[in-house]
């Protein structure tokens, strides 16, 4: 029998708060101890839809053809993870939220695909509705678990501290972790698997927290987008949340296996969302599909090596009002080709401290060069018929996205 496989996406989860941080995480902790840690993960996208399509495609954005959260609609070219998992003869749920609506065609493949309004209830009461599904799947059993209380607004129980935004925020990854234990119990010995679709960015302390609400005030107050464009930019540099550009804290996410077959290692390569379709469906014996543009980890568990390959990204957030921000990132190295405006590369060090202030785009050219032809090579994937949506549709994702206070 193949193993049951739990997916579980927390939404905004930043890697940093999981790996060696003073953040009280013992139960992903008890998973980084007993299996598989990469912690060096790359989101393919900073906004929710997109970034789920490709964890569930192990496809770039141009091949699944979700470029935004509104007005895309899954490519019918691609297969999902749930729909190759059910061919393989797994029961496929899905329990999600925020807008992963059913009009995104992301849920394709799923037998049962629950989209609870979680921002509407109060903290964590769905936790028993889950458990006892869990316990009801015929096995074998593949469940997408899509977690919210991570996103901003940052909630937490009162027992929980909240007096900023890093601290609110540290409080709910917290609070998620200790929610999630009995979940975990009830999936008994399934492959786990937990990762954050994106990271988020907050201010690291109260005072910029202070400044963060200033610039955001003034910016709104004095109309400084009218008559002072440069400041008004300058100012909304200071941005929180996510979605609006390419960041470490916004694509470094963590990524975590554990279960039957999954090897205790933490494996410091640079890593894709885009693998992680190839990999499960390696570790549960069924073939991935075709012409994706993940590969396997599999070998990387067992201590192999595997050549270097750059990881694709886009910021496409509401913020950014229709202008999508291409990213390409290598362990040294980030290039990032903004819509209009000057591309810029940056150093990172191998993983280490990210210099994303000094744009070296002019010191090395080849180096720019080298990242932007892989840009190229990904767009040319595109999907040659783009699979839009009816207006009725849009209408549905756009008051959800209403909802949530995105738009
Ligand atoms: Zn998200």
């Amino acid at each position: 029998m193949p193993p049951n496989l739990f997916l579980i996406v927390i939404d905004s989860l930043r890697a940093d708060v999981v790996y060696g941080s003073h953040v009280s995480t013992p139960t992903l902790d008890g998973l980084i101890e007993r299996g598989t840690s990469f912690t060096q993960c790359v989101a393919t996208t900073t906004s929710t839809t997109p970034s789920f399509s490709s964890i569930l495609t192990g496809c770039y954005p141009p091949r699944h053809g979700v470029r935004g959260l509104q007005g895309y609609r899954l490519s019918p070219e691609v297969k999902t993870l749930a729909e190759t998992f059910a061919a393989a003869g797994y029961h496929t749920h899905a329990e999600v939220t925020g807008p992963l609506v059913p009009e995104t065609g992301i849920l394709r493949g799923f037998e049962d695909a629950n989209h609870r309004q979680g921002y509407r209830v109060p903290f964590f009461n769905w936790r028993d509705g889950v458990i006892d599904k869990l316990r009801s799947y015929v096995e074998p059993w593949l469940l997408l678990l899509h977690i919210w209380e991570v996103h901003r607004p940052y909630r937490s129980p009162p027992d929980f501290a909240k007096r900023w935004d890093r601290a609110g925020y540290e409080a709910a990854v917290a609070a998620t972790d200790r929610w999630l234990a009995p979940v975990l119990e009830a999936a008994g010995d399934a492959l786990v698997v937990v990762t954050g679709d994106h990271g988020e960015e907050y201010p690291d302390s109260a005072w910029e927290h202070k400044l963060v609400r200033l610039a955001r005030r003034s910016r709104r107050s004095l109309r400084l987008q009218r008559w002072a464009p440069a400041l008004d930019e300058r100012l909304a540099s200071f941005a929180t949340g996510h979605g609006f550009a390419l960041h470490e804290h916004l694509v470094r996410v963590p990524l975590v296996l554990a279960g039957p077959g999954v090897p205790h290692v933490a494996v410091p390569d640079q890593v894709r969302h885009v693998d992680l379709l190839p990999t499960l469906a390696g570790l549960c014996g069924i073939a991935a599909p075709d012409g994706i543009d993940g590969r396997s980890l599999v070998p990387l568990m067992a201590g192999e090596a595997l050549p270097e390959e750059p990881a694709y990204m886009e910021a496409v957030g509401v913020k950014l009002e229709g202008r999508r921000i291409e990213g390409a990132r290598t362990p040294d190295w980030k290039l990032l080709r903004p819509g209009e405006g000057r591309p810029a590369l940056y150093k990172l060090d191998g993983g280490g401290p990210p210099d994303e202030k000094h744009n070296l785009y002019g010191r090395y050219p080849e180096i720019a060069r080298s990242l932007e032809n892989f840009l190229d090579r990904v767009r040319a994937r595109e999907a040659a018929a783009p699979s839009g949506m009816s207006d009725e549709e849009e209408a549905v994702v756009e008051q959800h996205l209403r909802d949530l206070g995105y738009l």
